[in-house]
């Protein structure tokens, strides 16, 4: 078939927006592109939620970037300019700043969605160009407790460190903080097959969302309280002989503390501090004794809170309790949320790694990725401020004074984002790669338009810590530049003499090689690997010459774990509760999340007119809207001691008649989030602060 003269083609790619990295077909027939579906491909079956099937919405939008921006000083607002006299201008700016006031006056924010090679050759770019430690991005504000609390426990993190088809095997899934039914739809039908072959369901969250509708037990504790739970349901464990005290002395250390730290927890006291009542935690308890092929999942609700990581570690001595880490149909994991959530942290845009998941403060690792470079190991910078302390640090008399952003909406998504706004805006120098005038674009002084997944071929790793290839299907629009050649670019001005390829593919082999040895091990894997084979799972090292290749590892765990004596670590956690209750004048506990039509910041889905934009909306129990006078649809205000919002209340009987809920993919809402920090991982607590609501919109 020949359309307006053009034969059709077809390319195999993967979504562009959350972690479960659905694969498509990206069908080009004449001059549109094509959103078909690729069945083949193991993880989604050719499943897609309506966000996949309209992705293709933002090629050739009116709003899309086609040339870079320059603010004229003298009028404020922004001119189109050519790419060379823009990098000339961010170089030169730069290397002033520089001169003034060192390396470390220059700050780089990563994202979660960009590629594997992206996240490297940004990492790399910062470390022997700029030489600044300053750089982090917005993955730690994504699950970064988690992968903590695996590193902590398991001395390795990977999301999932099974398949996510595992869960269809299991005979009992445990959701804690996680709305996967509208998160990632497609990823229900193993949730639905689990169901239909006997296995049950306990889903653990302060809202009754659809994805609870499938469970056989709902538990719907305060917000910021599911560490208690998991404390309330080991000690009924311990209490009741359910302990699998073989596996515990083979393979964990440090129970027999962890054992005795949760003997005041009995479920009456569970009850009095989560709400949940001391019958449904015993009958959790009960249930995971009784399958032993039982999944314990946790996700952002769990995870983005002040005490996100002992949350995490406190639900992974209960899976070490009963022995589930390896065994086969079961174990922990944890759902990553952002594209590339996971490859996002392994490859070195983080303040505190490098390439292949390596501490920066290692010294072989130093010396490791540093021959890899060409650089000498003593130039690379130490560990930098993590995403919010960075933010916050913006413009300080001790911090960065110019700010390079790609692939990150900060205005939207920080937490506590009017005073993040008000850091970016004292700064000498905001420069953000974009596709689209996002509104951290807008309060620019250079915006650099680049090109979007379609347009470009890259790694990423999905939740499963299996590495897939996003591939080429159409041309970008005349005047955008990928990352990969803004980076080069910049780097050149600079002087540097280190290569910075443009070629993803060469990228992608440089990141190998710098991986080698680390946790995440990519050496072994190729472009060509994972077309084969439908992604490659890490770690997957490289063999020796003539030798049979690798084959990635999708299980983790069997026989050992990733600790010097391959045992897990079993943590003592206590639970101290959100760093915000409340009080007479903020009553309730406010929580966000996530809409099923809507990704992140909204950035790109806001800008698809196929995908409703309902614009936030506040969540409120009956009984409350009762007492307060508000009805369905009407105007609410909701303050927090960060900000207020103006919005329609939503009444809805799923939620706790003590917490409203907000999406937050829209700016504004993030304005009324807490910025307490996890003490380890450096997470904000997203999920939980103190709000008053009154109707009316003053
Ligand atoms: Fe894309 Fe996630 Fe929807 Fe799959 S579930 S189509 S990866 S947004």
């Amino acid at each position: 078939m020949v359309v307006d003269g053009r034969a059709p083609s077809s390319t195999t790619t993967h979504c562009p927006y959350c972690s479960l990295q659905c694969g498509m077909r990206l069908e080009r027939v004449g001059r549109t592109l094509q959103v078909a579906e690729w069945a083949e491909f193991g993880v989604n079956e050719g499943a897609l939620c309506r966000k996949g099937r309209t992705a293709t919405g933002l090629r050739g939008h009116r709003e899309r970037l086609t040339t870079p921006l320059v603010r004229d000083p003298a009028t404020g607002e922004f001119r189109a300019a050519g790419w060379d006299e823009a990098l000339d201008l961010v170089a030169a700016r730069l290397a002033e700043i520089q001169a003034e006031s060192g390396p470390d006056s220059i700050a780089v924010f990563g994202g979660g969605g960009l590629t594997n090679e992206k996240a490297y050759a940004l990492g790399k770019f910062a470390r022997t160009v700029l030489r600044t430690s300053q750089i982090d991005y917005n993955g730690r504000w994504c699950m970064s407790s988690a992968a903590t609390a695996a590193n902590l426990s398991f001395g390795l993190d990977r999301g999932l460190p099974f398949p996510l088809r595992d869960v269809e095997t299991a005979d009992l899934v445990v959701l804690v903080g996680s709305n996967m039914a509208e998160t990632m739809p497609p990823a229900a039908r193993h949730l639905d097959r689990l169901r239909a072959s006997g296995g049950r369901l306990v889903v653990v969250d302060p809202r009754r969302t659809p994805t609870a509708e499938r469970a056989d037990l709902v538990l719907q504790p305060v917000p910021g309280t599911d560490l208690a739970l998991a404390l309330g349901v080991l000690h009924h464990l311990v209490a009741t002989g359910a302990v699998d005290e073989e596996y515990v002395a083979a393979r964990t250390t440090g129970f027999d503390d962890v054992r005795r730290s949760v003997t005041a927890w009995w479920p009456e006291q569970v009850e009095r501090v989560t709400g949940v009542p001391a019958d449904d935690v015993r009958a959790l308890a009960d249930l995971l004794a009784a399958h032993p092929k039982a999944m314990i999942l946790t996700a952002r609700g769990a995870e983005q809170q002040s005490q996100g990581t002992d949350t995490v570690l406190a639900w992974i001595n209960v899976a070490l309790a009963l022995g589930l880490p390896g065994r086969e149909g079961a174990g922990w994991g944890c759902l990553t949320g952002q594209g590339n959530g996971q490859g996002g942290r392994e490859h070195g845009q983080k303040a505190d790694q490098l390439p292949g998941y390596r501490s920066i403060e290692d010294p072989a690792a130093r010396a490791h990725v540093a021959e890899v470079w060409g650089v000498d190991p003593a130039t690379i910078p130490g560990k930098g401020r993590s995403a919010y302390e960075l933010l916050e640090a913006l413009g300080q008399a001790d911090g960065p004074r110019s700010l390079l952003v790609f692939g990150s909406n900060i205005v939207v998504s920080a937490p506590r984002a009017s005073h993040v706004t008000e850091r970016l805006a004292s700064l000498d120098l905001l420069v953000v790669a974009d596709i689209v005038l996002s509104e951290t674009a807008a309060m620019a002084d250079v915006v650099l338009p680049v090109t979007q997944w379609a347009e470009e071929t890259g790694t990423m790793t999905n939740l499963e810590g299996r590495v897939i290839l996003r591939q080429r299907a159409v041309a970008p629009p005349e005047g955008v530049r990928s990352d990969l050649d803004v980076i080069a670019g910049l780097a050149h001005r600079f002087g540097s003499s280190l290569d910075f390829p443009t070629d993803p593919e060469k990228v992608f082999a440089e990141l190998g090689r710098a991986s080698a040895g680390g946790l995440a091990d990519y050496s072994g894997i190729t472009y060509d690997r994972i077309r084969d084979e439908q992604g490659v799972f890490w770690p997957c090292p490289a063999t020796p010459e003539g030798a049979a290749p690798h084959p990635g590892t999708t299980h983790l765990f069997a026989d050992r774990f990733a600790t010097p004596d391959g045992r897990a670590r079993c943590h003592v956690v206590e639970h101290r509760g959100a760093a915000e209750v409340p009080d007479a004048d903020y009553p309730l506990h406010l929580t966000t999340g996530r809409v099923l039509a809507q990704y992140q910041s909204g950035a790109q889905t806001r800008r698809i007119k196929e995908l409703p934009d309902s614009g936030p909306f506040i969540e409120v129990h009956p009984l409350v809207a009762a007492r307060l006078g508000i009805d369905d649809g009407s105007l609410v205000t909701l303050t927090t001691r960060r900000g207020d919002l103006r919005a329609a209340a939503k009444v809805v009987d799923t939620i706790r008649e003590d917490t409203v809920f907000v999406p937050f993919h829209w700016a504004g809402v993030n304005r009324l989030v807490n910025d307490a920090l996890d003490p380890r991982s450096r997470m904000p607590e997203f999920k939980v602060c103190a709000a008053a609501l009154k109707v009316g919109g003053h």
